[in-house]
């Protein structure tokens, strides 16, 4: 049986808040693991059709909505079908941890130039892959950053371990850090993460209150701006969409749901309360 939560005291006090002001709200959520179940295939991902119609609805009365991931921007954005989304045409998408970005507004996307030391590492991974005696690793090749993933070998944990070490030396030697995630090793330059995409966009939105939705390890400086954001004076609401291979991430959370099936629930929900209170203001309620 999965175990969900309750929500914090400080979670309660930001949904007053987002119901208080939803033109006030930024609710910005990954992608993998929380809008779209994680499959063996990276590429094969696809957001759950639920979370997606429900993220639509929620974005019809919210200030903001955004989707903030690992994965280049284009590449959540076909795979979620976010061009096609009713309700979504406000839609930002900041990929590859916030240094891409994509406007639904728009249709444009801002995609800087790969780092060279990328491709030198590229260049030296297999090498690296045989040495340390797992060369079937998968290397997924994502614009501004490598992945090693191990979830598809018979000892995928062993291999994850095994790899850990010379992957991150590699990394080092060329200026670049190693993010573990679930059964992948992603290599990228440093001085990007999400909780620093989560506050740009929260003073972007001029945002009251900030909901962030997260799954993995790439989530945790976004859990941590949630509380920083708190600190400072706003509301904010952290959701730990639960999966079984990461619970680090759920000490940090307001609000623990089941997966993303578990979210679309929490968003239908979500959006369903704004439903009634725009109503409630229609009919001068
Ligand atoms: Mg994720």
């Amino acid at each position: 049986m999965v175990m969900t939560s309750s929500l914090s005291d400080d979670g309660i006090e930001a949904m007053r808040a987002v119901m208080r002001e939803p033109g006030r709200t930024l609710l910005a959520t990954d992608f993998d693991g929380v809008l779209s179940p994680i499959v063996d295939d990276p590429q094969t991902a696809t957001a759950l059709p639920a979370a997606i119609t429900a993220l639509g609805r929620a974005a019809q009365c919210l200030g903001q909505v955004a989707v903030i991931t690992g994965r280049p921007a284009r590449q959540a954005v076909e795979l979620g079908g976010l061009d096609q989304a009713r309700g979504l045409d406000e839609l930002i998408v900041l990929g590859q941890y916030g240094v891409e970005r994509w406007d639904a507004a728009t249709g444009e996307y801002q995609v800087p130039p790969e780092p060279r030391a990328i491709a030198d590492v590229e260049a030296a991974l297999l090498t690296v892959l045989e040495q340390a005696g797992h060369p079937q690793a998968r290397i997924e090749h994502k614009g501004r950053a490598l992945a090693v993933h191990t979830r598809t070998l018979d000892d995928a944990d062993a291999a994850f371990e095994a790899l850990r070490g010379p992957v991150t030396a590699l990394a080092d030697e060329h200026g670049l850090k190693v993010e573990p995630g679930k059964l992948v090793l992603e290599i990228r330059p440093s001085g990007t993460d999400k909780g620093d995409a989560l506050k740009a966009l929260a003073a972007d939105a001029r945002a009251r209150t900030v909901i962030y939705a997260g799954d993995d390890l790439g989530d945790i400086p976004a859990f941590e701006a949630v509380r920083e954001l708190r600190a400072a004076g706003l509301n904010a609401l952290s959701i730990y969409s639960l999966s079984s291979e990461e619970s680090a991430v759920r000490s940090l959370s307001d609000l623990v749901v089941d997966g993303p099936e578990g979210f679309a629930r929490w968003l239908a929900r979500l959006a369903d309360s704004l439903d009634v209170r725009a109503n409630a203001f229609a009919h001068g309620g």
